[in-house]
């Protein structure tokens, strides 16, 4: 059994989900501009599912997935105690986003979804991002690198 109490772990969860978003979200609006993306909202709540990031012109959803929240098959580690609860939790995500993906194809985006881990892999996601963007239209630069710089080039960028 827990020793907290059911509101104190739902309010420490909370906290623990919000500042993973945050910093998730970060990487990734960084990882776009380096890529030389544009057009792209951060969270448009007007779009179906409120994606993370959207390209409106495109029809392009972007959802950048927590890997403990949604179930990430590669991570996944169930808590152990209240595993039902969790396991109850993440499999209603799971399914909550199939839902989404599905629908918002249905009505005609494509939908990128990235897990939280890739974001710290070798092979940037931001690739597929933009492999979407040139499926879907000539006027995404093609040849721009999408490499991560290093510290010392992010630093001379700003010369
Ligand atoms: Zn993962």
């Amino acid at each position: 059994m827990d020793r907290v109490d059911k509101e104190t772990r739902s309010r420490t969860m909370a906290a623990v989900r919000s500042t993973n978003n945050r910093s998730t979200e970060w990487k990734v609006r960084s990882a776009l501009i380096r890529a030389g993306l544009k057009g792209w909202v951060v969270r448009d709540t007007r779009v179906f599912g409120k994606p993370d990031f959207t390209f409106p012109k495109h029809n392009l959803a972007v959802f950048v997935d927590g890997c403990f929240w949604h179930g990430c098959p590669k991570c996944r580690k169930t808590p152990n105690s209240n595993t039902s609860y969790w396991t109850k939790k993440i499999q209603r995500n799971w399914n909550r986003d199939k839902a989404i993906t599905a629908q918002l194809r249905r009505s005609g985006w494509s939908v990128v979804r990235i897990w939280e881990h890739e974001l710290c892999s070798s092979k940037p996601p931001i690739r597929r991002i933009q492999t979407k963007l040139i499926g879907i239209s000539e006027l995404v630069p093609r040849r721009r690198p999408i490499r991560v710089p290093t510290g010392a080039a992010c630093r001379r960028k700003g010369k």
